[in-house]
């Protein structure tokens, strides 16, 4: 089984794109809604693509004038973005979509019913998930956190631009007050700390506190030098908590200099970041965060994968004998001693 340690699934429905359609329906429809991204996700798609797991997200997405004047403003805003994502998995999985996986039974449960040989469109397999929350501003106030935890969210990501909690991408700070109480908060509950979009103040404040950490979706920051990504240090940081990373292949993100209508990249660019960030934290800790539904397209993503279905073709950026780690036996490992 493969697994994806970042998708945007639910955060879709407000884009119109609702991945229980077929690929070539979303696509279609993001032509007739004018949008730049050619989708790559539906739950067709992963289950061809071998995917049986990832980490799902409730995303809330803040007000920017040009790109989401519907954006929250306050928690409230953000707590119903999230509250509505939310909603939407339990309908997945009332209608057999996904299966929303709350502990460890849960995950070695899933690896039993789960058939790796077996992935037409009448399979039996379904998708688990792991509810990740992308930016803590959902979240009231640290004591409302068993709130979300009793809802099912596993894994929280206290930034994503600057929130309430963290600093974060391009906005750089430390924690704030309720973001150390938060911490605090997520490591009694055994909450996993996700680092990415983490600011480097926040970043190492926070992995002090709450020591069960991945990465969900960052690449080298030696090779792209901005916040988005891990430097070195963070990286040793990680290993030294026996921390997992999932890889973005997200042309921006591998690149400096790449951006948008610039043709896509070789595969052999997420590959220099695999190796970078392997040379620190071992092979054995490295995976894949896709990010595929989150900001970007066919065009956006090294060649080489025309949907979700290509998956395994992220194997090739380990050497071969690494390949079935990266693609999911790593994820599995880590969450079998953390989850
Ligand atoms: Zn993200």
């Amino acid at each position: 089984m493969y697994i994806d340690a970042h998708l945007d699934l639910a955060f879709q429905l407000s884009k119109q794109l609702n991945p229980a359609l077929p690929l070539e329906e979303l696509r279609e429809r993001a032509v007739a809604l004018e949008y730049s991204d050619i989708p790559l996700v539906s739950f067709e798609e992963l289950r061809r693509g071998g995917v049986g797991l990832c980490f799902a997200t409730l995303f809330a997405c803040p007000y920017h004038r040009e790109f989401s004047p519907w954006g929250y403003t306050d928690w409230q805003g953000a707590a119903q973005q999230a509250q509505t994502q939310l909603e939407q998995y339990l309908r997945w999985q009332d209608a057999g979509l996904v299966r929303i996986l709350l502990n460890q039974e849960d995950v070695q449960d899933h690896f039993k019913k789960y058939d790796p040989q077996n992935h037409p469109k009448d399979s039996k397999n379904i998708l688990g998930i792991i509810l990740l929350m992308e930016g803590a501003d959902p979240i009231r106030k640290p004591d409302d956190l068993e709130k979300w935890f009793k809802a099912g969210v596993r894994m929280i990501g206290p930034a994503w631009e600057k929130t309430r909690y963290a600093g974060g991408t391009d906005q750089p700070g430390p924690l704030t007050g309720m973001g150390h109480d938060l911490l605090i908060g997520m490591q009694e509950m055994g909450i996993i700390l996700d680092v990415s979009h983490m600011d480097d103040l926040a970043f190492w404040e926070a992995i002090d506190l709450q020591p069960k950490v991945i990465a969900s979706h960052a690449n080298a920051r030696a090779l792209v030098p901005t916040n988005r990504h891990l430097s070195d240090e963070m990286l040793h940081a990680l290993h030294g908590r026996g921390g997992t990373l999932g890889l973005v292949p997200f042309n921006k993100f591998l690149q400096p200099d790449w951006d948008r209508p610039m043709p896509r990249l070789e595969l052999a660019v997420l590959r220099r970041h695999a190796e970078h960030c392997a040379n620190i934290l071992g092979w054995d800790h490295m995976g894949i965060g896709s990010d595929f539904d989150g900001g970007l397209g066919l065009n956006e993503i090294p060649l080489g994968f025309s949907s979700a279905a290509d998956f395994i073709r992220f194997g090739e950026v380990a050497p071969e004998s690494e390949s079935a780690g990266i693609l999911g036996d790593n994820w599995k490992r880590w969450l079998e001693g953390n989850f």
